[in-house]
């Protein structure tokens, strides 16, 4: 279908939603917040599940990684733990980002792509940069490179600080689904700009934030979102803390961690 049509019939699948909320990426708080050392629990994750179905986040402490997939909520710990939360987790967050997924288009990426590849692959495929994308990925991995981050105590630290202490994994031949977001460069500060994926492996005993990978095969689905909601907290760490700085480094820092294991 030529772009302008495919456009077209973005536009119409969006503004045929009924429920608007369905087609909105819901978060609390600012990722520029975490990226400051702002982990203390400024929500509880049963406050966001009502406004997604699968989303990404981290917890009190920045004791992990977040992974909500099909309504479920995983806690994926530095020590290579993957915890199923119960349906109604009354457990803080410091931030996360969800959305109901509607899968309005389905791609089959080619095969042998790594992480860079996929995102130049799949970034061709919207049929615009100014709008958010939920993503999921359902596929075989040749190779799977995800980490971790270890829970904090306060003083906290800021987030690049830490990158040295994230503990990334390796894991080679691996099933499972990528599930996040790509968010345009216009929200940076409050979101991630580009792709922010983490991963669950489909006996979902292994999971984490993705750096890398090769994909042998699978199959993504995109849920373009045209609404966004930030819910800023009234929490005396988020109000108390020095907001409006270019966190784009520090953003890069913690992409960088140590060799995997
Ligand atoms: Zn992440």
């Amino acid at each position: 279908m030529p772009r302008r049509l495919a456009m077209l019939a973005f536009a119409v699948a969006l503004s045929a939603q009924a429920d608007t909320d369905r087609e909105t990426l819901y978060q609390i708080s600012t990722i520029d917040a975490l990226l400051t050392g702002v982990y203390d629990p400024l929500s509880s994750i049963r406050d966001a599940l009502p406004h997604g179905d699968v989303g990404l986040g981290t917890f009190t402490d920045l004791d992990g990684e977040l992974i909500l997939l099909d309504g479920q909520v995983y806690q994926a710990t530095a020590d290579g733990q993957v915890r199923h939360l119960p349906s109604d987790p009354d457990i803080g967050t410091p931030f996360i980002a969800v959305t109901h997924f509607d899968a309005d288009q389905t791609l089959n990426p080619p095969a042998g792509q790594d992480y860079t590849s996929f995102k130049t692959w799949l970034e061709a495929q919207f049929p615009s940069r100014n709008l958010a994308y939920a993503i999921r990925l359902d596929g075989t991995f040749e190779r799977m490179v995800f980490r971790s981050v270890p829970k904090q105590s306060k003083p906290y630290p800021p987030l690049a600080a830490i990158s040295s202490q994230q503990t990334v994994f390796r894991q080679d031949a691996v099933t499972g689904t990528l599930i996040g977001f790509w968010c345009p460069t216009f929200m940076q500060g409050v979101n991630v700009p580009g792709f922010h994926l983490h991963f669950l492996s489909a006996d979902r005993q292994q999971g984490g934030h993705v750096l890398d990978f090769t994909l042998t095969g699978g199959r993504v689905q995109l849920d373009p979102t045209n609404g966004w909601t930030v819910q800023l907290p009234l929490d005396p760490a988020f109000l108390g803390t020095q907001l409006g700085a270019d966190q784009s480094e520090a953003l890069h820092a913690i992409e960088q961690g140590p060799p995997a294991q």
